[in-house]
């Protein structure tokens, strides 16, 4: 297949952590309330993503699996304002380009139908059976690029990342089910509050230690658990941290996090946090790189400042 195709998919699929990001994404913008994923031999063998939200019209399956052909950007004056989290429209192309891609999709308005992307080459639309929804199979990760899958590590390490990966996305949406099926072991995260979220996906030892945090200041709300730094884990990143829902991995939001910690903190402990942040979208963008992860807030200092004075205040005010 085309070249710029792979290297492009490279970009937005580095391993198969990336892909359930993705497929994830999707099913949270098509507004699913439960989510079902199921990874084997650390994705590399299948990853299977299913959800019961507004499907596909049978007409545009061929659409989602091509490049650039998002049903998401409806203007330019979307971009500033993006409340979805794919909008690109290089999901499904790339790891069709890569793999052996399957989409299986009902829409409310018809039947069910399916589209397969194999190495590139996409297959004819055909009749199939579903309830409202979409089931999104991939298998044979990277099987078209050989040179990208000798660059994966083992089946255990990818495996812990695409479970990091499942339990990020549940934190940043407690009101959707997840399940999380990764070599045949399941793990079930109902619907409910942050509160009980951040439990189901931390552990309990973490959500009866943490200290809740909830405060807004010029239109950004922090809602957060804080947990103490103490529990010793050996992990070097325990902080867990949404942008308007979406999962981010933000050098300032994760730094001003520690600066909030800092006085509490020994040198060798890790914060463990998971915090929420929401702000009108218009003031912080998104559309930074195909990975999406981090965010350029408009007034960066604002928010790191609020971070870190809310962390601060909340650690001391805590119970001893
Ligand atoms: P993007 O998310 O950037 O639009 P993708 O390649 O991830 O691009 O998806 C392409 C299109 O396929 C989406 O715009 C959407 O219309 C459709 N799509 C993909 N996954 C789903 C899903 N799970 N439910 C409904 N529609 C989906
Ligand atoms: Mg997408």
């Amino acid at each position: 297949e085309r070249l710029i195709d792979k290297i492009a998919a490279g970009e937005v699929v580095e391993r198969p952590a990336s892909a359930v990001k993705e497929l994830v994404e999707n099913a949270l913008d098509a507004g699913a309330r439960a989510i079902d994923v199921t990874a084997e031999a650390g994705g590399t063998a299948l990853i299977r993503v299913a959800d019961d939200g507004h499907g596909i019209r049978t007409g545009e399956l061929e659409l989602a699996v091509q490049r650039h052909c998002t049903s998401k950007l409806l203007d330019a004056a979307g971009l500033s304002a993006i409340l979805t989290m794919g909008f690109r429209g290089e999901a499904l192309p790339s790891i069709g380009a890569v793999a052996r891609l399957s989409v299986v999709s009902r829409h409310a308005d018809g039947d069910a139908a399916s589209i397969t992307v194999e190495g590139g080459r996409v297959g004819p639309v055909e009749p199939a059976a579903r309830a409202i929804g979409t089931t999104v199979e991939v298998r044979d990760l990277f099987f078209a690029t050989p040179a990208r899958l000798k660059f994966l590590k083992s089946d255990r390490s990818e495996s812990s990342a695409v479970s990091d990966t499942v339990k990020r996305l549940a934190l940043s949406a407690p009101h959707v089910a997840f399940t999380l099926t990764l070599n045949g072991r399941r793990q079930e995260f109902p619907a409910g509050s942050p509160r009980q979220r951040a439990r189901d996906v931390l552990g309990a030892e973490f959500a009866d230690e943490a200290i809740d945090l909830d405060i807004e200041r010029h239109g950004v709300r922090l809602i957060g658990h804080l947990g103490l730094p103490t529990s010793g884990r050996a992990s070097s990143q325990y902080t867990y941290a949404f942008v308007n829902n979406r999962v981010v991995r933000d050098k300032l939001i994760a730094q001003a996090m520690r600066a909030g910690y800092q006085d509490v903190m020994a040198r060798d402990r890790h914060p463990v946090a998971v915090m929420w942040i929401t702000l009108d979208p218009a003031l912080v963008d998104v559309n930074v790189h195909p990975a999406k992860a981090d965010v350029r807030f408009q007034d960066a200092n604002a928010v790191r400042g609020l971070i870190v004075t809310a962390i601060r205040r909340a650690l001391a005010e805590a119970p001893a």
